[in-house]
């Protein structure tokens, strides 16, 4: 049905050619319910929602009523699954409403997730539940408070349809904000096809829309080709800064503009360790924390293949232009993942011996058991001690072997000691690189059980709102930032 206009649309990719995707139509949710809306982000977008009510949001963000300018079109996409290419997969069950251009001048994509099946869906409803639409909504939006380049959350509304799934489920859909949704996958799917001209066409939409100065270089391709590796190497450097496991790195869950996207089986690390893997279906670790910068460099080889015969005529010319553009992959990751630590550590100046620092922490925490997130945290209040009074650092109680950590604090508090730097600036540094309040997914399972089971949105709300201001001190709050008991850890998630 009609809907009053919220904003104008300029829909730059569905204008792209037939083959890059198709029309779709969102599915009618029987009793649509707004849950939750982004207004600050409306505003960003310069969405005009003032005068529209909550049934009018929830029948357009549910894909009820399309906005005017709007134009539904499901994406084309393959993708490396589990290492395993798929030459078609597509948005199932996801529907671009269309792009605004933001306050700032970007261009965003508005995007329906769970509004039904399109020309993609196989055999899937094209639906989601309302569990997986809150933790996408709760995690995209504490990544974007944590600074970390993410799709954002616009709203959350319930369709009064059942999902079903290992049991009937409240239906649900988020909608979804991004850069674009172009991926790795996108390129796979032209190249799967043997279409250059496809391929030329997404990689100028990608320069026009995302890296214009790449236009200006000798070699367009590869000055793209570079200005992706740039933002996934930082992208990934803040990831393994916060503990953050994305869980599903296929290649078609890899967004050229350099955002976290798709929100699956996604958790934060309590206990660190680097093997630690959550997503129930990734039986082999290929996705485990530490691993995530090894299978991002994989997956940018795969965009490689694909923008060969943009690179040069003669692929063997191509070829080491393009190994030569991944070989700055790692060392890029590590210098910006180094730089992103040394404030966690309260430092302000850079020694090479501050990757030792970094490291010998880690392998404490690691053989320790010790909660990432607190561990960071807690620090802060150890950094004026001296190094002969470790036994007083409340950081250490949260080691199994004590000891350990205490070998390590001696050589922190003696790198702390060659910087002249006053105590509240310390901390107030380590305050603003170190979060409080990370999504703990005993929490988030928490809350999904409560809407659920009660139909009960406080526990969302409330932890919504915690986790968006998460370097706050939030007296009160405390049962946020705890680790879970034993017998609330989450072992597995699901997508
Ligand atoms: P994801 O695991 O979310 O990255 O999804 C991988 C692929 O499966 C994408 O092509 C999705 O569109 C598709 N997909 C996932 N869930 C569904 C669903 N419920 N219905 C249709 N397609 C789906
Ligand atoms: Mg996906
Ligand atoms: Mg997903």
């Amino acid at each position: 049905s009609e809907a009053p206009a919220i904003g104008r649309f300029d829909n730059s990719y569905a204008r792209l050619p037939a083959g890059f995707h198709a029309a779709a139509e969102p599915a009618r949710a029987a009793g649509p319910r707004l849950v939750k809306f982004n207004r600050e982000l409306a505003a960003e977008l310069g969405l005009d929602v003032a005068g529209i009510d909550d049934a009018t949001l929830a029948a357009i963000f549910s894909g009820n009523a399309i906005p005017e300018g709007a134009e539904p079109v499901a994406l084309a996409y393959a993708g490396h699954q589990f290492g395993h290419f798929v030459p078609q997969l597509g948005d199932g069950r996801a529907i671009l409403l269309g792009e605004v251009v933001d306050t700032t001048g970007r261009r965003r994509d508005i995007q329906l997730k769970g509004a039904g099946p399109t020309r993609f869906s196989r055999n899937g409803d094209g639906l989601a539940a309302i569990g997986p639409v809150l933790r996408e909504y709760l995690v995209s939006e504490a990544m974007a408070a944590l600074g970390v380049p993410t799709t954002r959350s616009l709203a959350a509304v319930t369709t009064g349809n059942p999902v079903y799934r290992e049991t009937r489920l409240p239906g649900a859909v988020v909608t979804r904000v991004a850069a674009s949704h172009i991926r790795v996958g996108t390129f796979q799917y032209f190249a799967a096809r043997s279409d250059v001209d496809a391929i030329r066409t997404l990689a100028d939409h990608a320069i026009d829309r995302h890296y214009p100065q790449a236009s200006e270089a000798a070699n367009r391709y590869l000055a793209l080709y570079e200005a992706i590796l740039a933002r996934q190497a930082a992208l990934i450097a803040r990831w393994m800064q916060l503990g953050f496991i994305h869980g599903v790195m296929n290649t078609d869950n890899m967004s050229i503009a350099g955002e976290t996207i798709d929100y699956g089986p996604c958790a934060f690390m309590d206990e660190y360790h680097p093997a630690k893997v959550f997503s129930s279906i990734d039986r082999h670790g290929r996705y485990a924390f530490s691993n995530q910068p090894h299978i991002a460099l994989w997956n940018l080889a795969r965009l490689a293949e694909c923008l060969l015969p943009l690179l040069h005529d003669d692929p063997e010319q191509a070829v080491p232009m393009a190994q030569e553009a991944l070989g700055v992959f790692l060392p890029a990751f590590e210098a910006h993942y180094v730089d992103g630590m040394r404030p966690k550590l309260g430092l302000t100046s850079a020694r090479d011996e501050d990757k030792a620092l970094v490291k010998g922490l880690l392998e404490t925490m690691a053989a320790g058991g010790a909660d990432f997130t607190l561990t960071f945290r807690t620090l802060a209040g150890d950094a004026a001690l001296l190094p002969q009074d470790v036994a007083r650092s409340a950081t250490r109680k949260l080691f199994a072997d004590p000891a350990g950590f205490d070998a390590w604090a001696r050589l922190w508090l003696e790198r702390l000691a060659l910087e002249n730097v006053s105590a509240e600036t310390r901390v107030a540094l380590m305050n603003r690189a170190n979060p409080k309040f990370i999504p703990r997914n005993h929490l988030v399972e928490e809350l999904i059980a409560a809407a659920i089971e009660r139909d009960d949105f406080g526990p969302f709300h409330e932890m919504l709102a915690v986790v968006t201001h998460p370097y706050d001190e939030q007296p009160g709050m405390e049962r946020y930032a705890e680790p879970p008991q034993p017998e609330e850890r989450v072992l597995q998630t699901f997508c």
